[in-house]
């Protein structure tokens, strides 16, 4: 039998066994568990990486700490550090085309996907690489005879906790903005997708980052992470994952006040106005959802579309739906690649016959698809519904699969009302011609991020993250850089003698 291109992507990159990253060491678990990892396009066991325990946890901690407390990472001059920073986006660019052929292994999503994540993944490295170079305290305003100036210094220790729908874009966002601004840290991966973590952990030794700096450890979100998160010897949480998670994340944290960022979930409205360009918005909105599988925290899963052009629009939604390409990640035709499990598959499909309960009606879809092709592995089938009210579970929580819903508004105000209408608060896209128009929806907006015209989230430089439940803080830009960062007020008193305030006669 002839062997697929996965086969032979795996049998060329991937490695048996996966070790953890400790203190610039590979090791095994302490108790030599092991987590294996499975392709999602095919079903196929790819590799076992070790599974991290408590004990585990502490090392790496302990690693941390030392790095932090005694070593040169925090104390090294900005420039210094970036050009590790830099040396580390050199590397990674070395094995570009390896990590993107990991991350389609790993995740089953398209090369063309993969391409654009592992791609930005490494700007950001060269990103904070020049950012952290001119970031830096101020001086304040003062009565006379004070002089005050503030020193931004790194937070400490960062335990940052990743989820699986782009595990190599979502390591370099946490670590890239924390090694810039000196911090060391343990990056936790989802246990679905380890692989392309531990290519950064290659990289980041090849570079030269001293022993501890960065530290990867694999393992059970529900026991280490959530291990990590109490951790006194931690200083800092960053978290993306679910809602759910990220409030019993919170609450762990507050015990030792850890500072916590959240990036969590999301229910993104998309506003189709009657001013559009119907065409490049109908492309759009394919694009805002069925993007990855769905399975972005910013995907555009709510679509409200204007009344009066709502017929001519749904008609080339549902014909221009047809034509999206579902299949093999490695072909680069494909649009849309498989879902990350069995435990997704049947979610998504849940929140279908849910919808269909509460009487909303599959236009597009609405089942795994059939053929050869998707025999093993897990899928499912860009699917749309219509009939849909913003009132509906199928409109109000995140699915995380190809599923849009479909809804009508009246006219502007109508329409910010229902894109507000939510308790997530993360992305959202706005389809119009008039600027004004935009300018006014984005500002009422109740969401981090509005994407006009457009269906791009994040680049470097633009910060993401939510408002409301989508949690809080944001990664990406120079301000991410304040979130590893604490400001020290030096406040000197330059009269000729040292100040008195207390007089004694
Ligand atoms: P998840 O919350 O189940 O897991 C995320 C990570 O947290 C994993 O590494 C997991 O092992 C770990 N974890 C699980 N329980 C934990 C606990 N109690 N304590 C500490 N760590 C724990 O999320 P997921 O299913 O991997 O990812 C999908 C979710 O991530 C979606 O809700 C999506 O919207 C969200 N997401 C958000 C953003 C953003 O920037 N806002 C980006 C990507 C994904």
């Amino acid at each position: 039998m002839t062997e697929t291109v996965a086969q032979t992507k795996k049998a060329e990159i991937l490695k048996d066994y996966y070790q953890l990253f400790i203190n610039g060491e590979y090791r095994d678990a302490s108790n030599g568990a092991k987590i294996e990892v499975i392709n999602p396009a095919t079903g196929e066991l790819l590799t076992t990486v070790s599974k991290g325990t408590r004990e585990d946890a502490d090392t790496a901690v302990e690693a941390a700490r030392n790095a932090f407390e005694s070593g040169k990472w925090p104390r090294q001059n900005e420039a210094k550090r970036a050009r590790l920073l830099n040396k580390i986006a050199a590397g990674l660019r070395k094995r570009f085309e390896e990590i993107v052929d990991a991350e389609v292994l790993n995740t089953g999503k398209t090369v063309e996907a993969a391409q654009g994540q592992v791609m930005q993944g490494i700007q950001d490295f060269e990103y904070y690489a020049g950012v952290i170079t001119t970031f830096g305290g101020k001086t304040n305003p003062m009565p006379n005879g004070f002089f005050n100036y503030t020193l931004k210094e790194p937070v400490g220790v960062a335990a940052q906790i990743i989820p699986w729908n782009y595990p190599f874009m979502m390591a370099a966002w946490k670590i890239a903005p924390a090694l810039a601004a000196g911090c060391t840290v343990i990056l936790k991966p989802a246990s679905y997708t380890p692989i392309t973590a531990y290519i950064l952990a290659d990289v980041i030794k090849e570079a030269g980052v001293p022993d501890g700096v960065v530290n990867i450890l694999t393992g059970s979100g529900a026991d280490i992470g959530s291990y990590l998160t109490e951790h006194p010897g931690v200083d800092k949480v960053a978290f993306t994952g679910e809602t759910e998670t990220g409030k019993d994340i919170m609450a762990k944290a507050s015990e030792t006040l850890k500072r916590v960022t959240l990036e969590l979930g999301g229910k993104s409205p998309n506003l189709v106005f009657n001013d559009c360009d119907i065409d490049a918005a109908v492309d759009g909105s394919l694009h805002g959802i069925f993007y990855n599988t769905g399975q972005s925290c910013e995907a555009r899963s709510r679509l409200f579309i204007q009344e009066d052009i709502y017929d001519e629009f749904m008609e080339k939604f549902l014909a221009k739906a047809e034509k999206l390409r579902l299949g093999d990640p490695f072909d680069e035709k494909t649009h849309m690649g498989a879902v990350i499990s069995k435990n997704q598959e049947e979610v998504i499909d849940s929140y279908v016959q849910i919808a269909k309960e509460e009487g909303g009606e599959v236009l597009f879809g609405g089942k795994r698809p059939e053929g050869e092709e998707f025999e093993n592995g897990f899928w499912y089938e860009p699917t749309i519904i219509g009939n849909v009210t913003n009132d509906m579970r199928i409109a109000q929580e995140e699915v995380f699969g190809p599923v849009v819903a479909v809804m009508k508004f009246k006219d502007e105000k109508e329409a910010i009302q229902l894109a507000n209408d939510t308790i997530f608060g993360l992305g959202s896209a706005v389809w119009t011609k008039d600027q004004a128009r935009a300018t006014r929806v984005s500002k009422g907006i109740k969401a981090g991020i509005v994407m006009v015209n457009n269906t791009i989230s994040a680049f470097p430089g633009s910060p993401f993250g939510g408002y409301k439940q989508s949690g809080f803080g944001r990664e990406l830009s120079a301000e991410t850089l304040d979130l590893y960062m604490e400001t020290k007020s030096v406040i000197s008193y330059i009269g000729e003698r040292p100040l008195q305030p207390f007089k004694f006669d």
